[in-house]
C-alpha cells in the first residue's frame, strides 16, 4: 500500500508518487501557530488537515517525524519588516509580559488541538528556544554572500540569490514580475532590493524580546525560523513541508531561498500547502476580523451561528472536503454535517458489536465482492492525494451495507468470514484512526445528570404504579454503578454510595 500513495507537490505542481528520501524516517514540517491571539477555525482547518496527512502516513507502516513549530517572535505589524512586534503589542494591551502571551495562547492552541483530537507532533519547537541556530544560519548565508548588513539589520539579497539559483518557483513567478508588484523603495528604506527581506532585525532599546547577535541586540526575522528549525531536526533536505496556501509566496519562497543560500541544497522535496476555509468566499484571517474562535463554535455564541457544532462534528466537516478546495463556512453546510457525523458514528457502534458466525455455503459472490471493492476505493480516495471526500463517500457506501446487515435486510450469512472482517477493520480503522472521528459520549456535559433525573421518574412513576418488579430492576442496577436511591420524606433523592 505503501508505494501506491501520490502527493500533489506545489513546486513541480503535479501529483506525484510518494517516494521518501529516507525509508526509515519520513521527515514531515508543518509552520505552525503565531501564538500572540487565538487560533480562528481557518487555522485549525490547516492543523486538521496535516493531522489527518500524518495519521495516514503512520497508517501506511510510516516512520514519521512530525515537527509543527510555534511562532513565538519575529512577526512585526507591517508585512514589509516594519511596524510594531505583535508580541509585544498584545503584551501592553493586556498588560503581560511578551512571554505570557506566548504560554497563554500556546496553552490555548494545545487545547484546542486536543479538542479535535489530533496527534501531537512528535516535536514542537519554539522560534525563542532556536535563536542560536537562526544566528549560524544567518552567519552562513553572510559568507556565502547572500545577505548584508545594514545598521545592525541584516538583508536577504534576493537579485543576487536569483543570479544563481531561481527566486519564485513555488508560485511559479518570475522576479522580474514579483518586483514590479512590489512597493517602490524611499529614501528611508535600508534594502537594496525591493524584493529583500529581513532575517535579523536591529531591536529598538525599550523592546524586551531581544537578543545579543553578532550585528548587537536584535530578534530573527520570521522566515529564517522555519529553516534553522526543520535543517536541525529534519536535515538540509527532507520529504515534505506544508501550511496553508497563503504561506507560499512569502514565508515558503523565503526559506527555500535561505536554505540554499546557506547550503546550497534543495530543502524539501514535497510542498504542500492547504485551502482557505473562507466565511461567504472572504479568507478567514485574524486580520479581516471574520475568524471564528472554536470556542465560539462550540458554544455556538457568535452572531453568525444558529447554534454550537461539537468538534468531533467540525472536524468531519473539514474532512468532507479535499484539503486543496476552498471550504465555505455556513449554518447549512455544518448542520449537514452534523447530521453525517452521527450517522458514521452510529455505523462505527452498529460494526462494534456485529459479529458474524462461521462460513455457510450461501454467500453471495456479488456482494462480497461489492463490500471488497468499496474497502480498497476508501484506501484509492487517500492515495490519491489524501482526498478524505473520496473516502468518506466510499464509508457511507459501506455504511449502507452494515446498516442493512443490522436490520437483517441482507443476511449477514451472504457474506464471506473474510470480507466481513475486512469490511468492520476497514470501517474502524478509517473512521477511528485515519480520519480521527471519535464517539463524544462527554460533549452534553449535563448529559449524565438528564439520564439520572429520567431514571428517578421512572423509578417514582413505577413505584406509583406499585410495579415493584422495575422498581426492584432500578436499584439494583443503579447500585451496580455505585449509586443509592433513597425514598425520603421529600421524595426520592439519590447519593453515591457510601
Ligand atoms: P498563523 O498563526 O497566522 O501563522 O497561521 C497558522 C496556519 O494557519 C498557517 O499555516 C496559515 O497558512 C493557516 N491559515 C491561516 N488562515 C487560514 C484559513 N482561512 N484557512 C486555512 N488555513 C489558514
Ligand atoms: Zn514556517
Amino acid at each position: 500500500m505503501q508505494n501506491q500513495l501520490f502527493i500533489y507537490n506545489t513546486l513541480s505542481r503535479t501529483k506525484e508518487k510518494f517516494e521518501p528520501i529516507n525509508k526509515g524516517m519520513v521527515g514531515l514540517y508543518v509552520c505552525g501557530p503565531t501564538v500572540y491571539s487565538d487560533v480562528h477555525l481557518g487555522n485549525c482547518r490547516t492543523f486538521i488537515s496535516f493531522d489527518l496527512i500524518y495519521r495516514y502516513l503512520l497508517h501506511l507502516g510510516f516512520k514519521v517525524r512530525y515537527v509543527r513549530n510555534i511562532t513565538d517572535a519575529g512577526h512585526l505589524e507591517g508585512d514589509r519588516d516594519e511596524g510594531e512586534d505583535k508580541f509585544e503589542k498584545k503584551a501592553k494591551l493586556e498588560q503581560l509580559e511578551p512571554m505570557e502571551i506566548v504560554q497563554k495562547y500556546t496553552l490555548g492552541f494545545h487545547d484546542v488541538m486536543r479538542e479535535f483530537n489530533t496527534l501531537p507532533p512528535s516535536i514542537e519547537p519554539t522560534a525563542t528556544g532556536h535563536i542560536c541556530e537562526q544566528i549560524e544560519m544567518i552567519k552562513h548565508i553572510i559568507v556565502n554572500g547572500f545577505a548584508y548588513e545594514v545598521n545592525g539589520t541584516i538583508y536577504f539579497d534576493v537579485e543576487k540569490y536569483n543570479s544563481q539559483y531561481k527566486y519564485g518557483q513555488l508560485t511559479n513567478r518570475q522576479l522580474e514580475d514579483l518586483v514590479a508588484g512590489t512597493r517602490e523603495l524611499n529614501g528611508q528604506d535600508e534594502k537594496r532590493g525591493r524584493l529583500d527581506f529581513a532575517l535579523w532585525i536591529k531591536a529598538k532599546p525599550e523592546q524586551i524580546m531581544q537578543w545579543l547577535s553578532p550585528w548587537g541586540w536584535g530578534f530573527p526575522g520570521w522566515h529564517i525560523e522555519c529553516s534553522a528549525m526543520s535543517s536541525k531536526y529534519l536535515g538540509n533536505t527532507f520529504d515534505i513541508h506544508g501550511g496553508g496556501m497563503d504561506l507560499q509566496a512569502t514565508h515558503h519562497t523565503n526559506e527555500i531561498a535561505q536554505s540554499q543560500a546557506c547550503n546550497h541544497k534543495t530543502p524539501v522535496k514535497y510542498w504542500m500547502h492547504t485551502n482557505m476555509l473562507t466565511v461567504n468566499g472572504v479568507r478567514m484571517s485574524k486580520s479581516a476580523g471574520n475568524g471564528f474562535l472554536p470556542d465560539q463554535l462550540f458554544s455556538g455564541k457568535h452572531p453568525l451561528l444558529e447554534k454550537g457544532y461539537s468538534p468531533m462534528a467540525v472536524r468531519f466537516f473539514m474532512m468532507q472536503t479535499h484539503y486543496r478546495s476552498t471550504l465555505d463556512f455556513s449554518n447549512e453546510a455544518l448542520k449537514a454535517s452534523e447530521k453525517a457525523f452521527k450517522k458514521i458514528i452510529n455505523g462505527l457502534i452498529t460494526i462494534k458489536i456485529l459479529t458474524h458466525n462461521e462460513d455457510t455455503a450461501s454467500f453471495d459472490e456479488e456482494l462480497n465482492s461489492d463490500i471488497l471493492r468499496l474497502c480498497s476505493l476508501c484506501y484509492a480516495g487517500m492515495n490519491d492525494d489524501f482526498n478524505s471526500a473520496i473516502t468518506i463517500a466510499n464509508l457511507f457506501n459501506l455504511l449502507k451495507y452494515i446498516n442493512s446487515f443490522h436490520h437483517n435486510i441482507l443476511p449477514l450469512a451472504s457474506l464471506n468470514k473474510n470480507s466481513f472482517e475486512t469490511m468492520k477493520r476497514t470501517y474502524i480503522v478509517f473512521v477511528e484512526d485515519i480520519l480521527g472521528l471519535k464517539e463524544e459520549k462527554f460533549f452534553k456535559p449535563n448529559l449524565i445528570d438528564d439520564v439520572l433525573e429520567i431514571l428517578l421518574q421512572t423509578y417514582k412513576n413505577a413505584k406509583e404504579i406499585k410495579d415493584y418488579k422495575t422498581v426492584d430492576l432500578i436499584r439494583a442496577k443503579i447500585k451496580e454503578e455505585g449509586i443509592i436511591i433513597k425514598d425520603t420524606k421529600n421524595g426520592v433523592e439519590w447519593a453515591y454510595e457510601e
